[in-house]
């Protein structure tokens, strides 16, 4: 399982790099189209299955490269009809990708990295701390096992980035999955269909405002002031508000598109009648929507779910003073596969934290 495969990663290259690949090869360009049918439309993994390519280069890609997909560990379905898929790669680690049913539409959330290096306060992903940065295969590899298993190829369907990982923290690979996935030769997913969700790194941000590929934006921003968002959200330090509200003022979006900013309501700590008023006035000037995420609460999360009562008056103060509010509904959380609840059990902790984990968890 952890012997390395040196042949290029036919899962990893955007068609420019696929068609460079064949090319050197002496190969003819257009077989990238082919391939990219075969792959993303079809959901073909073996090159020998290809029917309408040569022989030659059916053996050329089978030998030449490999063609990397994970594979499903374990499947959990909730009372709710989310499920969250545990994906083995290729070396042997393991990530979590929910499905979430009728939102209206069908939604694969994803990962981008094996764990997570932003630490926020409430999030178990990110006491893994960060593994290791997913391949744009990876990526591009849990859409493609999603549809395949809930047979969803030929229908539509929506992807978050916003399971485990900070995406601009792993920039290169996620914006050669996002190509990958927007090819009109392949899954043709339109990028209106995809959400990227980031705790604000600000030179990412910078950069993916100058990207052709533009999914929608969503920003973590969980408190309005720094003194606060500082104790939930660690990178706030080096990225505060004022400097993110301010990349958002500039940040192009079509006409009719809004930022998203997400706020996990905790109990006690960003739940004021006050923060209310301070996020609606801060955010005023932008051309946002709220996402009032309740926490889901965890062993090894250090806060609380506030009251229905609570998050209706936070949601309704917002409202009053003219935002886009919405409460996202938490799916799955009788299988942990929530916001925040992502977690692989066994990378990188010790047999007690699983077992306390295994008994407190659920
Ligand atoms: N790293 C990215 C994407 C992953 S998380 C980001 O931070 O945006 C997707 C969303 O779930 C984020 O807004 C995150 O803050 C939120 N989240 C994390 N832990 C949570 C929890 N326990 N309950 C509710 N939402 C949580």
């Amino acid at each position: 399982m952890n012997v390395k495969d040196a042949r290029p990663d036919l899962a990893a290259l955007d068609r420019t790099a696929l068609e460079a690949a064949l090319v050197a090869r002496g190969l003819e360009r257009f077989r990238a189209r082919q391939i990219f049918a075969w792959v993303y439309r079809h959901g073909i993994v073996d090159p020998a299955a290809m029917s309408d390519l040569p022989a030659t280069l059916r053996t050329t890609l089978s030998t030449e490269f490999r063609l990397s997909t994970p594979t499903v560990s374990s499947r959990e379905r909730s009372a709710d009809g989310t499920e969250k898929f545990l994906l083995t790669l290729a070396d042997g680690r393991s990530i979590e990708s929910v499905f979430i049913p009728d939102t209206p539409a069908m939604t694969f959330c994803v990962s981008t990295q094996v764990g997570c290096a932003m630490a926020c306060a409430f999030c178990l992903t990110g006491k893994m701390g960060l593994v290791r940065n997913l391949t744009a295969a990876e990526i591009v590899g849990q859409v493609r096992v999603l549809a395949r298993e809930l047979r969803l190829q030929s229908s539509p369907f929506n992807v978050v980035l916003m399971g485990m990982g900070e995406p601009l923290h792993n920039y290169d690979e996620t914006m050669t999955a996002l190509r990958i996935m927007a090819d009109e030769h392949g899954m043709a997913l339109p990028m209106r269909r995809v959400t990227l969700s980031t705790v604000g790194l600000l030179p990412a941000l910078e950069k993916l405002a100058r990207e052709p590929l533009m999914p929608n934006l969503a920003i973590s921003l969980h408190a309005p002031t720094d003194g606060q968002r500082g104790r939930l959200v660690p990178i706030n330090s080096k990225y505060g508000i004022a400097d993110i509200i301010e990349m958002c003022k500039r940040f192009p979006l079509k006409r009719r598109a809004r930022i998203t900013f997400e706020y996990v309501l905790l109990a006690g700590v960003n739940d004021a009648a006050e923060d209310a008023r301070k996020l609606a006035r801060l955010l005023s000037g932008l051309k946002a929507k709220i996402n009032v995420i309740p926490l889901n609460a965890a062993a090894g999360i250090p806060f609380e779910r506030p009251s229905d009562e609570a998050i209706d008056r936070f949601a309704r103060i917002l409202s009053e003073r003219g935002a886009l509010v919405s409460v996202r509904k938490s799916r799955g959380r009788d299988i942990r596969a929530a916001c925040g609840q992502l977690i692989v059990e066994g990378q990188r902790q010790s047999p007690a934290q699983r077992l306390a984990v295994a008994a407190f968890g659920q």
